[in-house]
């Protein structure tokens, strides 16, 4: 390869522009990466050009080589006018809600979305006059119904957090631009990979990059991503917040970003491969996976996204609370802890009901979030087998 980055990214598919987007060896000696710039203070070589501004950067919170390295490959993965990159998912989250609304708003938002999302809108949100309704995760078009006359923004998340359930994105987005709304997603589980938000009629897109685009589980980092439209608001909100990542993380993020469509495949094949293999056992009552076809969000998932990510839900039959803890307890592999996207295989216990508003949660049993890592399925197998034979043993 040369020294130069391919001129048109956008004429390659995504796992290849993966690879080539934002970086330009020829600004960096030939050096294949982009440095860390750290940076605060940015000189100007004369008065007239501190008095107008003029240079690509002015001040470390507003941007450097390293930054415009991450967010420029993102807006080219995804399809997007502009992407700023945040220090948190849930940081990128509150820039989207923040650039789409004002004092005296209305906003919809699913009933499962991430929890943190939520606990923004009741409080923050609420503290500056917007208010938040909460709406069914399948209510698709009949989200129009639902619109008030002040609802500025609608956000959406597929599948929903914990809970699993398919949004009918595209459905949503025709409603909600009829009436001149802003639609915003959470496009954490899939990434642009699976899912290419503004293709499919998203406004801004957030993706807590601190999952799939880590890869590590040792990284916080966010991105939101917007159309011509509204990337403006989206990039004056970033500035007045000052809401910029250290430039470390991001070197880390451009990091995993280069190997993230080999990864999220082989986290999707495992993730599909144990959802199966769990349906199957006798002590499970149903696998929240989009990716089965007996999930009641398959025809939806089948036709809007690429591929599935390695997260997913079980629901058990009706056991004692303590026969689930004899089941997680003790297990060798899987570890219990509430991100996900890394290499290594998590499950946690959620619980739903205390929380929703506009839907109730009754799975019928106990459930749980699998993320399945990168190890061995077979190995995983056998760490859930002995789980299983505990939790019989318990029950
Ligand atoms: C983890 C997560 C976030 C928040 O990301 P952080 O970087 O942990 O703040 C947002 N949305 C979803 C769906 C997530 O899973």
């Amino acid at each position: 390869m040369t020294e130069t980055p391919p001129r048109d990214p956008a004429r390659f598919r995504p796992a290849t522009r993966l690879v080539h987007a934002g970086r330009d060896p020829s600004a960096q000696h030939g050096f294949v990466n982009t440095p860390i710039y750290r940076g605060s203070t940015v000189l100007y070589p004369t008065y007239d050009d501190i008095v107008n501004r003029r240079g690509r950067y002015n001040y470390g919170t507003s941007g450097t080589p390293t930054m415009d390295a991450l967010t420029d490959a993102w807006s080219e993965l995804a399809g997007a006018a502009g992407t700023v990159v945040t220090p948190s998912g849930l940081s990128a989250l509150t820039v989207a809600l923040m650039a789409s609304l004002n004092a005296g708003d209305h906003l919809l938002v699913t009933d499962s979305a991430y929890r943190p999302t939520r606990i923004f809108c009741d409080g923050v949100l609420a503290r500056f006059g917007v208010e938040t309704t909460y709406v069914d995760p399948l209510v698709g078009a009949g989200i129009a119904g639902l619109m008030r006359e002040n609802t500025k923004a609608v956000l959406v998340e597929a599948p929903g957090s914990q809970s699993f359930e398919m949004q009918d994105v595209p459905a949503i987005s025709e409603a909600v631009h009829a009436r001149g709304g802003t639609l915003i997603m959470d496009n954490t589980w899939a990434t642009p990979l699976l899912f290419p938000p503004h293709e499919r009629g998203v406004d801004i897109a957030v993706e807590a990059g601190t999952k799939y685009l880590s890869g590590g589980s040792d990284l916080l980092i966010g991105l939101t991503s917007a159309n011509a439209r509204h990337f403006p608001a989206v990039r004056r909100t970033f500035d007045h917040f000052a809401m910029c990542a250290g430039p470390e993380d991001i070197f880390l993020a451009l990091r995993g970003l280069r190997t993230m469509a080999l990864r999220l495949r082989e986290h999707g094949r495992q993730g599909l491969e144990m959802a199966r293999w769990l349906q199957a056992r006798p002590e499970v009552l149903r696998v929240l996976h989009p990716g089965l076809p007996e999930d009641p969000g398959h025809a939806i998932w089948k036709r809007d996204f690429s591929g599935a990510s390695g997260l997913f839900g079980v629901v058990l039959k009706p056991v004692p609370e303590a026969a689930v803890a004899a089941m997680l307890d003790h297990l060798e592999l899987f570890g219990m802890g509430f991100s996900w996207g890394g290499f290594e295989s998590l499950v946690i216990p959620f619980d739903c009901t205390p929380y929703r508003t506009a839907t109730r949660w009754a799975p019928g049993g106990p459930t749980l979030r699998f993320h399945i890592g990168l190890e061995d399925v077979e190995d995983l197998k056998r760490d859930l087998d002995a789980g299983f034979a505990r939790l019989r043993a318990a029950s």
